[in-house]
């Protein structure tokens, strides 16, 4: 013992040392200071705080403190499902532990006190005995993070209770298997070891024992194996294996506390936008080890209480007999599907489907859950709710409303708007003749073409630089998901439904088709085997998640459709919102496309959008080059016609639902080519004409080549492109360095101010397509929106126009025209003079587009393309506000214009139709403060009508972030 520490019996697991002579003194030495230390200094660190809960203790619907999963075990223990007794350390130990790089004081002896009731429970011993305790030590957070922290399984096995196993259970393979699995996962995530020095040796014996798959090595070639284990760990750590077992779970629980803050998990919280208060710190679970792989009477498996690629209620899952669960879930064996037990195992069978129906009853959502059968008995090692992909999602919310197990509100909360995205994707065109060159599993739907990667890191840097990839691999790993985020798909050779590429893809939504075994990859050579083809590493493919097809080449793809049960959710959706839901559509098609997604109207039609058309364009470009007011008037009375038949037939596909008209808003320069361009097509069109000139005259004039002068003697070609090479590469960067800063000038009203002729006209189409399909017998309510207003004195003179042109319409048609008159809000002057312009306004827009732009002073482009992602990762700015509502900002003025609006107009109609209307966080604060509407692209219309509703439903649960 160094000198000057003194530690006591009985005050930590340090004591326990002693009997491990072989455990290299380096590492004890810092663990006993770091031990003394933390037994002696308790800092701010209260120590009554209870850090370990054991699954009869814990509260299930803590999931914060105890983990999703650990909460889970708590529960179910506590309900009487049959789970392996065990105990739970808490995510505030895991945070205090990150904090403090040190375990909290009192950790280890709470964690021995548990040890000694798993003891006494099992009458099993820890680190000694011929009945060996073992445990598994598995992450836990709040969120489900599939595959992204670690887990470590048999723990306890050491010389001395492996001997105790050998001894206890008479199976000396199981015994050794148990060993070397223990060794190279204690390796490589306690030990940093990774997995390729242990893979080398465990292939090389099975090559040599003449084996395929791993359950035929014999007793003889696991004990060789798992010394060869042993002698990687001490080559690649420096040390021998630890032997004392308290210390195997300190350092185990350490290195799962130390997994939140690794790489995947990280990655994955950023891409799942997983912040801090939604789950923070891992908690670890450490639970008694049953095994699924002493005999042909245990087995292991995964299923879901309905299956999660259909919604089907049906048992759903897959297991292996005499296995352990890392074996299904790394798809390394191909699993059979759980119908198959009841044939083999007819009573555990009907036990697990008791399990999945108090499971599913009891948590009243799809559940996704873990079993081992060890010597005949079932056991639940973990349970969650089922991701599964939106079709399901849908679905199940359907059954399970019918079959009274949820209410209709909780059929809407329960699914995440964003994925019905998924639904919105395109599948393979059935009409498509391509033969496919492999069959896999149908893991996750959707369909995707890109060029075929072999590793994660390749399909990241491709698709950073824009190109669809599909990533390719035998089987996929946790550390292969930022491939996975990369990815159009994927595609694996090997794994069940189960496997982690399965899981990871369905989460995501993305396309994935496992187990394709007719697909052999080369990693090494860059490309794959598939029956006499060869797949290069940039080949295009084209993948079919809902069948499991793979192809090569782009298939064509098709639209989805809505299922009769989507309808019925965003039906039920309708009913519960406050928020009507609009669609941004600026063509009769676009707006045919958004009444299918179920838009309730048109929230901006972007009538700049029409002069675009290769019709009016000409039009329109006479109208700015016009010199007077005169010829200006001229090309509008072209226009007029056209955009009054645009009109006629937007309002006609959307009756009788209302149509926001915006008038004219881009500055005059957006219809016309740019300058550079100009003076690109000037000076071509100057070289052709002295060209011509010049063939004219040098027939004639031609004798000899004149003298260059002195200086182009010097020049040589290398010269001259040296120098070109250099400009080249300063253009581009003058190019990339360019910004684009928000258009502030003469646009929106300001252009209706300084040219009345042209709102006139657009005004006046408006109204007499209102007339006209009045005539029709069509009910229409078209609403005239004036865009960039300041003050009320635009806005004023604007319905100036509007009131003299209907006068004069109403006096010939010889009825009232009903229709409304309002703004958009997107100036930072609109917000604070919202009360006076809601005198003029019956109706406002937030168009915060513009609004986000003005209240951060850059541009969506410069910021997307310049900074924003550097911003994003160093959580300076949490999301992008172009796409999120940027609720601590602009969200305030959002908040203080609809207050001064309302308190000058009661019933003043307010939207907002910014991108950001789309979004679901944005929408919950759109209900919080009150508007009436949102308005979006259609495709996102059914996410936003999802989003209102929950909006509604939540709105107890809303928090404020303004402040
Ligand atoms: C806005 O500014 O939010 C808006 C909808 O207008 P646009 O995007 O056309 O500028
Ligand atoms: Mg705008």
């Amino acid at each position: 013992m160094p000198p000057g520490i003194d530690i006591q019996p009985g005050t930590g697991f340090v004591t326990d040392f002693s009997g491990l002579p072989q455990w290299h003194a380096p590492i004890r030495w810092a663990i006993i200071q770091l031990t003394n230390f933390a037994n002696t200094n308790t800092g701010n660190h209260d120590m009554n705080d209870k850090r370990v809960y054991s699954f009869a203790d814990g509260d299930g619907h803590n999931k914060k403190l105890l983990g999703g999963k650990g909460a889970n075990l708590c529960e179910m223990t506590q309900i009487g499902i049959n789970v392996p007794p065990g105990f739970v350390i808490t995510t505030e130990a895991c945070l205090d532990y990150l904090k403090e790089n040190r375990l909290p004081a009192g950790l280890m002896d709470a964690v021995q006190e548990e040890i000694s009731r798993l003891e006494d429970a099992t009458g099993k011993t820890f680190g000694r005995g011929d009945d060996p305790l073992l445990v598994s030590v598995r992450s836990g957070s709040a969120l489900s993070m599939p595959g992204m922290m670690d887990t470590i399984l048999n723990l306890g096995l050491n010389e001395a209770t492996l001997a105790g196993l050998i001894q206890q259970t008479g199976d000396e393979r199981f015994a050794y298997d148990a060993y070397r699995r223990f060794i190279q996962l204690f390796g490589k995530v306690a030990l940093g070891i990774e997995d390729e020095h242990f893979d080398e040796h465990f292939e090389e014996v099975k090559q040599r024992a003449g084996v395929k798959a791993d359950v035929s090595l014999e007793a003889s070639h696991l004990r060789e194996i798992s010394q060869k284990f042993l002698s990687v760990v001490r080559r690649e750590s420096g040390q021998d294996f630890p032997q004392d077992v308290m210390l195997q779970l300190q350092l185990a629980v350490e290195a799962v506390f130390r997994s939140w803050m690794g790489r995947r998990a990280v990655d994955y919280r950023r891409e799942f936008h997983i912040t801090p208060d939604m789950a923070n710190g891992t908690a670890v679970n450490i639970c008694t080890m049953v095994f699924g792989n002493m005999g042909d009477d245990c087995a292991t498996g995964v299923g879901f209480t309905r299956n999660p690629g259909t919604g089907d209620n049906e048992m759903f899952g897959e297991y292996l007999t005499n296995a352990q669960g890392e074996d299904v879930v790394a798809g390394i064996r191909t699993p059979k599907p759980l119908q198959n037990m009841k044939d083999e195992m007819p009573q555990q069978y009907a036990e697990l489907v008791a399990l999945r129906n108090t499971l599913e009853s009891h948590y009243q959502e799809v559940q996704d859950y873990e079993f081992t059968i060890e010597k005949g008995t079932l056991y639940c090692l973990q349970t969650r709710n089922g991701k599964m992909n939106a079709a399901a999602t849908v679905k199940t919310s359907v059954d399970m409303f019918d079959e009274k197990l949820i209410s209709k509100e909780q059929a809407l909360l329960r699914i995440e708007p964003e994925l019905l995205e998924q639904l919105l994707h395109p599948s393979l065109d059935p009409a498509s003749t391509v033969e496919p060159i492999a069959t896999g599993l149908p893991a996750s739907p959707g369909a995707a073409s890109g060029k075929c990667v072999f590793d994660a890191d390749l399909a990241e840097k491709l698709g950073k630089i824009g190109d669809k990839v599909i990533l390719v691999r035998e089987e996929t790993r946790p550390e292969d998901i930022h491939g996975f985020f990369a990815a159009e798909g994927i595609l694996t050779s090997r794994g069940g439904k189960t496997s982690h590429a399965a899981v990871v893809a369905r989460g995501m939504g993305k396309p994935c088709v496992a187990g394709a075994e007719g697909i052999i990859v080369d990693v090494g050579l860059r490309q794959a085997h598939v029956g006499e083809h060869i797949l290069h590493e940039g080949d295009v493919i084209t993948l079919d998640g809902a069948t499991g097809m793979v192809y090569f080449g782009a298939i064509p793809t098709i639209a989805p459709h809505f299922s009769e049960d989507l309808e019925t959710v965003l039906r039920w959706a309708d009913e519960a919102a406050d928020l009507k839901v609009m669609a941004n559509a600026d063509t009769p098609d676009a707006a045919r496309k958004a009444r299918e997604y179920g838009a309730m109207g048109i929230g901006l039609c972007r009538t700049e959008r029409m002069f675009n058309a290769s019709d009016r364009l000409p039009i329109v470009i006479d109208m700015i080059l016009a010199n007077n007011e005169a010829d200006r008037k001229e090309a509008l009375g072209r226009l007029m016609p056209i955009q009054r038949a645009d009109f006629v037939e937007l309002f006609t596909v959307m009756s009788p639902h209302p149509v926001t008209v915006r008038l004219l808003d881009p500055p005059m320069h957006e219809f016309l080519p740019t300058e550079q361009q100009l003076l690109e097509q000037i000076d071509t069109l100057r070289l052709y004409r002295d060209v011509v000139r010049g063939r004219q005259t040098a027939l004639a004039t031609f004798v000899t080549p004149p003298e260059l002068p002195k200086p182009f003697d010097e020049l040589s070609e290398e010269l001259v492109n040296d120098a070109l090479i250099k400009k080249e590469r300063m253009l581009k960067k003058v190019r990339e360095l360019q910004e684009v800063n928000p258009m502030l000038g003469h646009r929106g009203v300001r252009l209706g101010i300084a040219y009345p002729e042209i709102y006139a006209m657009q005004i006046q189409a408006i109204l007499e397509a209102t007339v006209e399909c009045a005539n029709n017998g069509l009910s229409v309510r078209p609403e005239i929106m004036v865009p960039q207003v300041i003050t009320a004195q635009e806005l004023a003179k604007v319905r100036a126009t509007v009131d003299e042109l209907t006068e004069q319409l109403e006096k010939d048609f010889g009825k009232q025209l009903r229709f409304k008159f309002g703004t958009m809000i997107e100036t930072v002057r609109a917000c604070t003079r919202a009360r006076q312009l809601a005198a003029h306004a019956e109706f406002f827009s937030f168009g915060t587009n513009d609004l986000t732009q003005a209240v951060f002073s850059f541009s969506r482009e410069d910021a997307e393309n310049k900074f924003l992602p550097m911003y994003n990762e160093s959580e300076i700015l949490q999301d992008n506000p172009f796409e999120v509502l940027d609720i601590q900002g602009v969200g305030q003025l959002v908040d203080m214009a609809v207050y001064r609006g309302r308190e000058q107009r009661k019933d003043l109609k307010i939207g907002i139709c910014g991108e950001q209307g789309g979004h679901p966080n944005s929408i919950r604060f759109c209900h919080h403060v009150g508007l009436d509407y949102v308005s979006c692209s259609g495709p996102r219309v059914p996410i936003a009508r999802l989003a209102a509703a929950k909006a509604k439903l939540s709105e107890k649960e809303f928090v404020d972030v303004r402040s």
